[in-house]
């Protein structure tokens, strides 16, 4: 079991539920929820995901799935088909399990009400708070294929609550101006947000949204216009801000940074008042000509998962995804988000170990010629044993590894393990194919490139032309010449360059015949609809004229992600020369991919 965050307070709540049968309850820990509570989920108002729950009503105990909705509001549609109980206001602590088999298994049979002994034995508390000895309210439910246990919890008598000083002296109103305001705009700053933010539920706060918002491109306001102009900007939005009786309360965080804590509406209603909001402040007073536009990420308190604590972060991240330049974007932070933050968080932290413990495994899949249909070599897959027990698919930690900069250390190992398998093969007299590894753009970013892969490879003694550097076709456009210094670089050292993926993302044809490359491995989307000449006649021309242009530019084709016999024949009829597919082979573990060799 996984302990992660734990939403702090829920306020007082309406538990719309069914009396479900035995199979509706096993469905729903397979993230099955009964189609009569499954219409709600989402819907405004609600509180959470749709739940299993153990609630004390009185002397009576009900066992129900259900739905938590805030009582007494006219804009929400009540399920008035459903019956109801009253859920008392309280704090939560909530626990993950990503062991769905336990929770089967054993929590059923157990029934939930051992739940609250097991979370405690396993320790789990925030800082302060812990779970009831009689728990009220005990709720399991699945999102993004985990699942969840909700507990009602208490304060512990040591918790560090942090607390809004209230000054009375002279002196402290000095002190506490200087500690909670911000000194350009005189507003409050993040230490007086925030124990609003993780405290809430106690000082009459109930439901809100966080909204953290920064101006885009504030440096050029610095730069073109001077400080006084961008200090009269963030000024103006503090007036702003002051202005709205939706926002509860607001801080300007730092540099062009602020957060508000804002009623908590309809989805769309928030949207239209944010954008209102932003649009009374886009122009420049001192340069009409100048429009001013903002990120801004949304967290609704009623419906995530969050701590108080990580609420900041959430906002933040929804935040960042706003990157277009001439536009004001307000952005909703969702429990995807949340769990993806989680996930990035706890894999980046245990790389190193992960490393260490050589928990990445290389697979690798066999590359045939199309018409001999003969062995020809094959790519190098990386494949993570995660904590020795699931075997993860690179889609699951690749995009991570890359943003967070670790990709290169992967890449890497993916290549020291290669060439040390060729280096057995070859001790052993087994004949010897080229093996391709991927680059990762991150990796292109080192200008000892050549040097570090190069010193990689003779430190086994393994021939350049047995290796081969696979780019995606987004790699080459970072930076064009260095890309093609690097490339010319590596190819003079004998080892072989391959264009991964192409046909994807930016295609510049004009850049296939500068690079110095010697394979183009077409995306397998080029061949995923050509099974049928008649109906895909335009998929199967473009495809054709790709091997046709990949043939006059000298170079040779490669098509991935080929599964069946019809897609073989074709390719073969246009000319296309190799072919990595299920239709020869998944991607094999290194024992298995060796009984081909002979
Ligand atoms: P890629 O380089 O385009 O690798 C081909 C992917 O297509 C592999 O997925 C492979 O298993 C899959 N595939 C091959 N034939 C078929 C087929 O016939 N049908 C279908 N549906 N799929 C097929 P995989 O192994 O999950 O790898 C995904 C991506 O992760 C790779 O795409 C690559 O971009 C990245 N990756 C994998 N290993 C490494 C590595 O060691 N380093 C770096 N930087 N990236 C890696
Ligand atoms: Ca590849
Ligand atoms: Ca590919």
């Amino acid at each position: 079991m996984d302990i992660i965050t734990g939403r702090i307070y829920k306020p007082d709540r309406l538990l719309y539920y069914i009396q479900p049968t035995e199979e509706e309850k096993e469905q729903f820990f397979v993230g099955k929820i009964p189609q009569s509570l499954a219409v709600y989920d989402g819907a405004f108002g609600t509180y959470d995901c749709p739940g299993l729950f153990r609630v004390q009503n009185g002397s009576s105990l009900l066992e129900v799935i259900g739905i938590e909705f805030r009582p007494g509001d006219s804009r929400i549609n009540y399920p008035q088909e459903l019956a109801a109980v009253p859920l008392p206001k309280g704090f939560m602590v909530t626990a993950l399990f990503t062991d769905v088999d336990y929770l089967c298994n054993q929590l059923i049979d157990d029934g939930i009400c051992q739940m609250k002994e097991k979370m405690a034995s396993q320790n789990l508390q925030s800082n302060w708070l812990r779970p009831m000895k009689n728990p009220r309210v005990i709720q399991i439910f699945t999102l993004n294929n985990c699942n969840r246990v909700l507990i009602d919890a208490e304060p512990m008598e040591n918790g560090d609550f942090l607390e809004i000083i209230e000054p009375s002296t002279p002196n402290e109103k000095v002190l506490y101006q200087m500690a909670y305001h911000d000194l350009i705009t005189g507003h409050y700053n993040w230490n007086y947000l925030w124990p609003h933010i993780i405290g809430y539920g106690m000082d009459g706060l109930q439901d809100f949204s966080f909204v953290h918002f920064d101006v885009k491109d504030f440096n050029s306001i610095n730069v073109v216009y001077g400080h006084d102009v961008a200090n009269n900007v963030l000024s103006r939005i503090v007036g702003q801000m002051n202005r709205m009786d939706w926002v509860y309360g607001s801080a300007r965080c730092d540099n062009d940074n602020f957060a508000m804590l804002i009623k908590d509406m309809p989805e769309e209603e928030t949207r239209q008042k944010l954008y209102d909001f932003f649009d009374g402040i886009t122009v420049l007073e001192e340069d009409p000509n100048y429009h001013i536009y903002y990120r801004c990420g949304v967290v609704p308190m009623r419906n995530t998962l969050l701590l108080g604590d990580r609420v900041a972060d959430a906002g933040k991240q929804a935040q960042r995804l706003g990157n277009r330049i001439y536009e004001t974007e307000v952005l909703f932070y969702t429990d995807q988000m949340h769990d993806e933050l989680e996930w990035s968080i706890k894999i980046k932290a245990y790389f190193d170990t992960a490393i260490r413990q050589d928990e990445f495994l290389v697979y690798l899949q066999p590359k045939y010629d199309i018409n001999t249909e003969e062995l020809k070599g094959a790519e190098a897959l990386v494949r993570w044993m995660y904590h020795g027990r699931k075997l993860l698919s690179p889609a699951l930690f690749i995009p991570i590894f890359e943003a967070g900069g670790l990709i290169s250390k992967l890449d890497d190992m993916v290549l020291n393990k290669v060439c040390g398998y060729i280096k057995e093969w070859e001790s052993r007299g087994l004949e010897l194919y080229p093996i391709s590894v991927n680059l990762s753009r991150k990796s292109l970013g080192n200008p000892n490139l050549a040097k570090h892969l190069t010193s990689i490879v003779d430190s086994y003694g393994v021939s350049h032309s047995l290796i081969e550097f696979e780019l995606t076709e987004s790699a080459a456009y970072d930076n064009q010449d260095y890309m093609i210094s690097v490339l010319r670089e590596l190819r003079e050292l004998g080892f072989k360059i391959s264009m991964d993926d192409f046909g994807t993302g930016y295609s510049s044809l004009s850049l296939l015949t500068v690079l110095p490359i010697d394979t183009i491995k077409i995306d397998k989307s080029f061949v995923d609809h050509i099974g049928n000449v008649q109906e895909n006649k335009k998929e199967c021309a473009t495809l054709k004229h790709i091997i046709a242009m990949i043939e006059e530019l000298n170079l040779n084709s490669l098509a991935e992600g080929v599964e069946d016999k019809e897609q073989i024949d074709l390719l073969r009829e246009y000319g296309c020369e190799i072919v990595q597919g299920y239709y020869y082979s998944k991607p094999l573990p290194v024992l298995e991919y060796e009984e081909k060799l002979k």
